[in-house]
């Protein structure tokens, strides 16, 4: 399919598309999506990320992730929802997977299936599934599997129904948490539905945090809630291309689906792209 086309049905079907986790916490589930694409990301700086704690990792995964972040970013978010090749990397067929609402129920899980099948992701967690010991362990093994953790919100609010204070104590307290728990603090920043504003863009440029919201995904619609129908849809939509930023969540039939999912994408052809491999805010 021609490029110009297949943006413009992920345009479309974006603005269809809605992470409706949490409704009982957040209560705007419902709200259609806004998914500032008018987000201008030429504003990143080029330049090498900072080392950081890396000491839980084995050690060929402690090498790799350090390279990586060393290594000139190799792709960059468009307008905030989908991947381009900097150089270099244009003939290689690449997607990121992305695992919201963690970790609930199954991310331990989903980490574990995703590690088996090498394949890299974005884990990006809510703070108010972080309570207890357990669910902190939780996430810190996640993230000594190699895999990066993104902010998502404390309690997964509608951020345009928020004051400035309220979305700056929504969007601080979980990198806060996750520094805590993985001595790192999240670099990518995904609002609930996708509802950017002007405080959380801000915000996120202030934390060094990339805006990240998504090319396409299913598993939120009740159609799709099931091993089988979601695994077709998302390896044979049309969305699914060269730089596709899959969205998916930590839910039964995910879990359920998702080496399914992940097989087939590499049956297609496709790499799971390094999140550390994409240019970040960095200044
Ligand atoms: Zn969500």
């Amino acid at each position: 399919m021609k490029k110009v086309s297949w943006i413009l049905i992920a345009v479309f079907f974006v603005f269809l598309a809605a992470c409706q986790s949490q409704q009982s916490v957040s209560g705007t589930a419902d709200k259609s999506e806004n998914n500032d694409k008018q987000e201008d990301t030429t504003d990143h700086k080029d330049k090498d990320q900072p080392s950081e704690k890396t000491s839980g990792l084995p050690k060929q995964d402690k090498k790799e992730k350090e390279e990586a972040k060393k290594a000139k970013p190799s792709y960059e978010m468009k307008d905030n929802w989908y991947l381009k090749p900097i150089n270099g990397e244009k003939n290689k067929k690449v997607i990121l997977l992305t695992i919201d609402d963690a970790p609930d129920k199954h991310a331990l899980e989903m980490a574990k299936t995703l590690k088996k099948l090498n394949a890299k992701a974005i884990f990006f967690v809510n703070g108010h599934f972080l309570g207890s010991d357990d669910k902190k362990a939780e996430l810190k093994k996640i993230h000594d599997m190699g895999f990066t953790i993104g902010n998502h919100t404390y309690s997964h609010a509608y951020l345009p129904d928020l004051s400035p204070a309220e979305q700056k104590k929504e969007i601080l307290q979980v990198n806060d948490m996750v520094e805590k728990i993985t001595g790192e603090r999240p670099q990518f920043f995904r609002a609930p539905n996708g509802a950017n504003t002007e405080v959380s863009k801000r915000l996120a440029k202030k934390e060094h945090m990339t805006l990240m919201n998504w090319s396409y995904g299913y598993d939120f619609m009740p159609e799709y809630e099931d091993r089988t129908k979601l695994t077709n849809i998302m390896l044979k939509t049309n969305l699914l291309g060269n730089g596709a930023n899959l969205l998916m969540h930590d839910r039964d039939w995910t879990n359920a689906a998702l080496k399914d999912i992940v097989t087939g994408l590499k049956e297609k052809g496709y790499a799971m792209l390094e999140p550390d491999k994409i240019k970040r805010i960095n200044e």
